[in-house]
């Protein structure tokens, strides 16, 4: 196990333990009521029993079937229409870490209210509730919008439920790769019923985006006319150029290794890419992101890869007085070699770093979705791979091959 990965679990373990007495509680047994708050929907019936993908053991779910349980009056049942891999779930996959199994995964999923409880009326931005509503959760809580990720280690995470890393309990609906998912009263939930099905799928990994650039704004470097270097094309990469060229943000310059991705990023927003293979050594690479930009270095840059040396290159893109948000290492992926008086001191860096998001910066990104698609951009083309629940197997270890962008379990 490397020191990163010790990181992330130690973190998700505490989350965890701090959620032990919220499992147990879920709704009083006197507060079920029976499914007759769906009577107007009319449309959907719902079976007794639901599948859920249960990861029993490394490397294997099962396909288990369990009763749906009655609807509480601040419970709702969702019937589940897709959601993404994610390399939390691909990580729980490999080995379990957080020590789950059994466990019902998938965090990154959407789909359609079936039924609710009498006290249900909004989601968490106060937005109305209905049956046939679609939405999704989220693992930020709702007590407090600009809590971000680094927070919950300090705070009492509340009544947050956050689904697909659930332990085991007595609803086992617990995870969104499954056909229905039993979302317990007082969980982040979110009226997303005006976004597609991609879009919607791909509002988590989105929201990353929006917390790195709204972090990115508060240098106060990033103007529309701004040059901008975005520095890794893989699916976070690629969603960071759509969040910039939704902005208005037009100047900007990818730099990756893989053709395909750059071509992509072309299509996400960027007006010009510069192949690393193409330059041998950081020199020419620089020269390379400066003849993008017309004879200029950037004035700010995203890196977006988990690779140290990528790290200690993109200072040298950036400008006198620049910025730079790091975002890339979502996990410990070791150390860079920079040298402080060139790189940060006497250029005056102003440096970011980013994790996760704000309750609040999921608001946003259903916004961002709503412009991408709006002006075109190709988002739900990330998604590359979509597979049935039946082959989630297959789907996870697809993810762990790296060769698509994002993995989907559609049902
Ligand atoms: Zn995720």
């Amino acid at each position: 196990m490397t020191v990163n990965e010790q990181d992330v679990e130690k973190i998700v373990k505490q989350v965890l333990a701090e959620m032990g007495g919220v499992s147990q509680s879920g709704p009083a047994k006197g507060a079920f009521t029976s499914y007759t708050s769906l009577g107007k929907a009319g449309t959907t019936s719902i079976p007794e029993k639901a599948h859920v993908a249960v990861l029993v053991e490394n490397e294997r779910f099962e396909i288990k079937e369990y009763p749906i349980p009655p609807v509480g009056d601040d419970d709702i049942l969702v019937k589940v229409e897709g959601c993404g891999v994610c390399g939390t779930d691909a990580h729980e996959f490999k080995r379990d870490p957080f020590g789950l199994i059994p466990v019902a995964l998938g965090h990154e999923g959407t789909g359609e209210i079936v039924a609710m409880g009498r006290n249900v009326k909004a989601d968490s931005a106060g937005k109305p509730l209905h049956i046939g509503d679609k939405v999704v959760t989220c693992m930020i809580f709702e007590d407090d919008p600009e809590i971000t990720m680094f927070d919950l280690n300090k705070k009492n995470v509340g009544k947050a439920d956050v689904y697909g890393l659930l332990p085991d309990d007595e609803y086992h609906l617990n995870g969104w790769f499954s056909d229905y998912i039993f979302v317990r009263g007082g969980s982040t939930i979110f009226n997303v019923s005006d976004l597609d099905l991609d879009s919607r799928i791909l509002i988590e990994p989105a929201a990353v985006l929006v917390h790195a650039v709204e972090r990115a704004k508060s240098t106060n470097i990033l103007r529309f006319n701004s040059r901008v270097a975005v520095q890794g094309c893989g699916p976070i990469g690629l969603l960071c150029i759509a969040v910039l060229r939704t902005m208005g943000i037009e100047n900007i310059t990818a730099v990756d290794g893989n053709e395909k991705r750059l071509e992509f990023a072309k299509r996400m927003g960027a007006n010009k890419t510069v192949n690393f293979n193409d330059h041998k050594g950081i020199e020419a690479l620089t020269k390379g992101v400066y003849d993008s930009f017309g004879g200029h270095l950037c004035d700010f840059a995203f890196q977006c890869t988990g690779n140290p040396q990528a790290h200690a290159n993109v200072y040298k893109f950036i400008r006198n007085g620049g910025g730079l948000c790091e975002l890339g290492f979502f996990v410990n992926g070791g150390d860079a070699t920079i040298n402080p008086h060139f790189d940060l001191c006497s250029k005056e860096i102003n440096l970011v770093g980013s994790w996760v998001y704000t309750l609040r910066d999921y608001g946003t990104t259903f916004d961002f979705l709503r412009r991408a698609k709006g002006i075109g951009l190709p988002v739900s083309e990330l998604i590359t791979h979509r597979f049935p629940l039946q082959d989630i197997n297959e789907a996870l270890k697809t993810n762990l091959a790296m060769t698509g962008l994002k993995i989907a379990i559609v049902n």
